[in-house]
């Protein structure tokens, strides 16, 4: 055969393709084909199921160890592969994570005991449960929804984002580790080499998933809610920070920097923007620039800006993640050192301030008073009943603002982390599931209700 350019480039992307989708070496629970990896979930959660407690608890204590000893690793690897993040926010993600997931404590039961007998109702696993992962904390909502779903008894299987594959795969491959490590089985958690969109869809169809956790955008959750199965749909997110004319404004100031810069704002639940009362609204601007690291943009920069990021309103990915001298500097602003977010005063349709970047971007929208800053915080959230924030001392005005924007989450005068447990009282997860109602994920969240009774024994009452 004659060797021309044609076939030395079938050839070229015919390797290419093979190794791309090879596995890497001694990388557990990776299959070629989604079919397959559930069917080695399910045979994995045949021994889960027969395991006592202990034994799972033992698998966690591994996966727990495992991410704290491989946190660094698994920020650095997430950081290089998607471009988005920051290292030292992603290390302690993952410390988080490993130390405030609850475990199989989380599984508890309900009983009634009476003349007629014991009634328990147990929280028992579903089986395999589909999870689709997202880009922006990829091995940590593959490490938290592996720790919780184990717990509860499941196996799961993965579907992560096509921009963290590798990162996702590492992650998936210390989950089953953990598990060989405390004598349990292999696939505990599983994948496919290449994972697409086609791919997803087979999972959803697969008679051996009852359930799936989405965590990602409005697509995502659409789409799996859309399956007949059941489904957890986390979506997407624009938290408001409301601050009214009560607040301690040096605190405000940096708890919603902090706050909104953490991994360079890409978590669901950081702060997007501020609404704030008009006589506030200038001091708060003045800390937030003159103590906090805000550089604060002009009308034309912000117009700039907004053409860089979300060009005719769709998101740049290139700018999703990155931090706030990156984003000036793709603008021609040379900003100074210490500079951490980007800051200006606007109305709240100005794109800046009404759509989810995930950037270090903190539009300000002045509102004439409180009931004109609930209006438009609520607004600014678009429904999605995901978070949102307050920076006050009136007990009213928070619970006034509580039922109107009627979110998973509310965070009062401290950073958006806290309800992650950083900094915060409670649990820690990066599901959180807005859409369905779970809110905040957690073991329990991931089994299903059984009812078991014993008719006149029993009670000892
Ligand atoms: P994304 O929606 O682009 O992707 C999330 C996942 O869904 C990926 O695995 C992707 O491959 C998959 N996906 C997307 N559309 C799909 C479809 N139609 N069918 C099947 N699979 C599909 O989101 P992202 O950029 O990875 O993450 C950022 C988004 O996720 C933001 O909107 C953020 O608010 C949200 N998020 C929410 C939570 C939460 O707990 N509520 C947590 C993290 C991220």
């Amino acid at each position: 055969m004659a060797l021309n350019e044609a076939l030395v480039q079938s050839i070229v992307q015919e390797v290419v393709s093979r190794l791309e989708t090879a596995p890497a070496a001694q990388q557990h629970g990776l299959f070629a084909d989604m079919n397959e990896a559930i069917a080695a979930a399910k045979q994995a959660d045949a021994v889960v199921r027969a395991m006592p407690i202990e034994q799972r608890e033992k698998i966690l204590t591994n996966i727990r160890r495992k991410t704290r000893e491989n946190a660094e690793k698994l920020a650095r690897m997430g950081v290089e592969e998607t471009g988005m993040g920051n290292v030292p926010h992603k290390i302690l993600k993952h410390q988080l994570l490993a130390d405030k997931t609850p475990g199989t404590e989380d599984i508890t039961t309900t009983a009634w005991s009476g003349d007629k007998g014991l009634t328990l109702i147990e929280m028992g696993p579903f089986g395999v449960i589909g999870a689709i992962t997202p880009c922006t904390n990829p091995s940590e909502t593959i490490l938290c929804n592996a720790i919780g779903m184990i717990a509860a008894g499941n196996t799961v299987v993965f579907c992560p984002h096509p921009a963290a594959v590798k990162t996702s795969h590492f992650a998936i491959n210390l989950v089953n580790e953990a598990s060989l490590e405390a004598g349990g089985p292999d696939n505990v958690a599983v994948s496919i080499f290449k994972p697409t969109m086609e791919a997803s869809g087979l999972m959803m169809k697969n008679k051996d998933i009852q359930l799936i956790a989405a965590t990602g955008g409005p697509g995502v959750v659409t789409a799996v809610l859309s399956s007949g199965r059941r489904g957890i749909g986390a979506g997407a997110g624009n938290p408001p920070a409301l601050v009214d004319e009560t607040a301690d404004l040096h605190k405000a100031a940096k708890d919603i920097v902090d706050g909104c810069t953490f991994d360079n704002n890409l978590p669901c639940i950081a702060e997007k923007e501020i609404v704030a009362v008009e006589s506030v609204a200038d001091e708060l601007l003045y800390y937030m620039t003159t103590e906090q690291g805000c550089y604060a943009i002009n009308e034309a920069q912000q117009a700039q800006l907004a053409q860089t990021v979300a060009p005719g309103g769709k998101l740049n990915r290139k700018c999703v993640g990155r931090d706030a001298k990156t984003l000036l500097g793709m603008i021609g602003v040379t900003a100074p050192e210490g500079t951490r977010c980007i800051t200006f005063k606007g109305k709240k349709e100005n794109p800046l301030i009404a759509t989810e970047l995930m950037m270090p971007i903190l539009g300000i929208a002045v509102a004439k008073d409180f009931d004109d800053a609930v209006e438009q915080a609520v607004w600014l959230e678009h429904g999605n009943r995901h978070s949102a924030h307050i920076h006050s001392k009136n007990i009213d005005h928070i619970t006034r603002y509580a039922k109107a924007i009627d979110t998973a989450i509310l965070v009062k005068n401290a950073p958006s982390y806290a309800a992650l447990g950083f900094g915060g009282e409670g649990f820690c997860t990066f599901t959180i599931a807005s859409r369905t109602g779970e809110g905040l994920t957690s073991a329990s969240t991931f089994t299903k209700r059984r009812r078991c009774v014993m008719s006149e024994s029993l009670c000892i009452r």
